[in-house]
């Protein structure tokens, strides 16, 4: 069981000024953030983030649906982060996420859905590294 998971706020949950509600919840769940930032990735930073989702068929526009305007991105530490942070942000599609969900409150659609959260405790430690040096982490 890990303690640490990764989270971007994306280009959607900050243009329809949803960013601070997020944190919110993020924290009132019980999350420690120990590293973040605010930055605008582009397309072939995007593409790298990505690149497990090379071979599907939405993979050109959420390159460049992720790289449309600045994002959030934080490491977030809890126990048990990663499955309950995905309990937290609910399902990929925000009409299949279940109520209360940081998806279901603030996202609009499959693809633009508020936020990522990594799927198993080896992503967290390749996202997290991704984005973040040791000095910027805490
Ligand atoms: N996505 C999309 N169309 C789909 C499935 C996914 O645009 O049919 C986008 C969406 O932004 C999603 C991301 O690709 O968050 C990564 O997909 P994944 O299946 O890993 O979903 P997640 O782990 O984010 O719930
Ligand atoms: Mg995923």
């Amino acid at each position: 069981m890990s303690d640490k998971t990764f989270t971007m706020i994306k280009p959607d949950g900050i243009a329809n000024g949803h960013a601070g509600a997020i944190l919110d919840k993020i924290i009132k769940a019980g999350f420690k953030i120990t590293a973040m930032k605010y930055l605008q990735l582009t397309p072939e930073r995007a593409g790298q983030f990505y690149s497990i989702h090379k071979e599907r068929p939405f993979y050109n526009d959420l390159i460049k649906y992720m790289s449309s305007g600045p994002i959030i991105a934080a490491v977030l530490e809890k126990s048990n982060a990663v499955e309950d942070y995905r309990t937290l942000i609910g399902a990929t599609d925000p009409t299949k996420a279940a109520p209360g969900t940081i998806r279901n409150l603030f996202a609009k659609s499959i693809d633009a859905n508020a936020v990522h959260g990594s799927d198993s405790d080896a992503n967290a430690d390749i996202e997290a590294n991704f984005f973040f040096s040791g000095f910027e982490r805490f």
